[in-house]
């Protein structure tokens, strides 16, 4: 099963793949947190991705398409939640070609639709556990830790992105809309799109994403 997300920066794409790689088993991908790996390493490739990382631009399509392509190729499961890739119709058709070569195909591409003014307001408040084994994420608003600062999960010191700040954040938003909607329509013409609208008042709870996949198993 291939399960791509869709939804700009804060919209939740993170926690919903978390809770679709527990309810499904499946293998979660997401860019960013390689990008951010490597960004960690201090190489040459990790400067390049903090050049446009830092400053809320895409990383080019050639860059990303590699690295992804390495990723996918040595994976060993066919059961993937992408979060973060595609970002472009570029990327969308790389990924479509790709796995048609290997006989398999997207199955589900899940929209998260917030209002931009959600988004900047959750995105600020994002917290994310630093223990890699954890990276459990709080909103300070409506998901506060119980212990200031202390992930309730394993106890580990919580961090702020570097790029979830209000400035940042505007221009996130900005790339992702002169993108996403080319990449909306193209998903919508080929049938696979679930677009689920939510809020920021209403946390996105287990629930809700087992509901999504019965109603798109149904449909
Ligand atoms: P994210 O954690 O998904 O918000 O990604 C953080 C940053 O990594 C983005 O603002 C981009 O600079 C970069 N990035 C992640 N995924 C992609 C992608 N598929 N294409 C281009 N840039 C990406």
């Amino acid at each position: 099963m291939f399960i791509v997300m869709l939804g700009a920066p804060g919209s939740g794409k993170g926690t919903v793949a978390k809770l679709l790689k527990d309810i499904l088993g499946v293998e979660h991908i997401s860019t960013g947190d390689m990008f951010r790996e490597t960004l960690a390493q201090g190489t040459e490739l990790g400067k390049e991705l903090e050049s446009y990382m830092s400053r809320g631009a895409l990383v080019p399509d050639e860059i990303v398409i590699r690295i992804i392509e390495e990723k996918l190729n040595n994976l060993n499961s066919d059961n993937v939640v992408l979060d973060g890739f595609p970002r472009t119709v570029e990327q969308a058709k790389f990924l479509s070609k790709m796995l048609a070569g290997r006989g398999e195909k997207i199955d589900l591409v899940l929209h998260l639709d917030l209002p931009d003014e959600e988004i900047i307001y959750r995105t600020v408040k994002r917290r994310i556990c630093v223990n890699k084994g954890c990276e459990a994420i709080y909103n300070l608003e409506f998901t506060p830790p119980k212990v200031e600062g202390k992930c309730d999960k394993c106890g580990s010191d919580l961090m702020q992105r570097k790029d979830d700040n209000a400035e940042t954040i505007t221009t996130r938003l900005e790339t992702y809309h002169v993108n996403a909607d080319p990449i909306i329509k193209y998903f919508e013409q080929v049938n696979l799109l679930k677009s689920v609208k939510l809020s920021i008042y209403k946390n996105i709870t287990r629930q809700d994403v087992e509901n999504w996949i019965k109603e798109w198993k149904n449909k």
